[in-house]
C-alpha cells in the first residue's frame, strides 16, 4: 500500500462541517442520512462505518439551546420595539420555534456525528479501508485472486 493511500482522520472542524451539510465526516462524498434522522449504515463512498454513532440526545439539547436564544430574543426586541397583539405573538413564535428548530436538527444532528467521528468515539476508532484505484497495483492483485485475467502480463 503506498503511504498517500493511508487514510487520515479528518480533523475536527472540517469533520463537524461535512457533517452539517449531510455528507460523510471522513471523505465529504457520500451522504450519511437515509431519511430526516436515520443515519446510514455506512457511507457508501469511503465505506466508513456510521452506525457507530451515539449522538442520542445531544443534537436536540444543541437545537434547543440555540433556538430558544434566538427567539427569546426576538421576542424581547419584538414585545420593547412593537405593540403586536398577543394573538398574533401566541401564533407565531410557537409556529417560527417549530419550523426553526426541525431546519436545524437534521444538520446539527449531522454535526454531532461529525464530532464523535473526529474524537475517535466509540466505534469511529478505526478507520476504513483504502480502496485501491483502478489500475493499481492492489487491483490487478485482487482481480488475479479472483481468477481474471492479468491485461498487463498478456
Ligand atoms: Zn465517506
Amino acid at each position: 500500500m503506498a503511504a498517500d493511500a493511508i487514510p487520515l482522520r479528518t480533523r475536527l472542524v472540517p469533520a463537524m462541517a461535512r457533517g452539517f451539510i449531510g455528507r460523510c465526516p471522513h471523505c465529504g462524498q457520500g451522504r450519511i442520512f437515509g431519511r430526516f434522522l436515520k443515519v446510514r449504515p455506512e457511507c457508501d463512498a469511503c465505506g466508513l462505518e456510521l452506525h457507530h454513532h451515539r449522538a442520542d440526545d445531544l443534537p436536540p439539547y444543541v437545537v434547543i439551546f440555540i433556538v430558544a436564544h434566538i427567539v427569546g430574543y426576538l421576542i424581547l426586541e419584538t414585545e420593547s420595539a412593537y405593540e403586536v397583539p398577543l394573538w398574533v405573538e401566541m401564533g407565531v413564535w410557537p409556529a417560527f420555534t417549530l419550523l426553526f428548530a426541525l431546519i436545524l436538527l437534521q444538520p446539527v444532528k449531522g454535526a454531532v456525528v461529525g464530532l464523535q467521528y473526529a474524537l475517535g468515539m466509540d466505534g469511529f476508532a478505526t478507520l476504513p479501508r483504502s480502496r485501491p484505484t483502478p489500475g493499481s497495483e492492489e487491483t490487478r492483485l485482487a482481480a488475479a485472486a479472483a481468477g481474471a485475467p492479468d491485461r498487463h502480463r498478456l
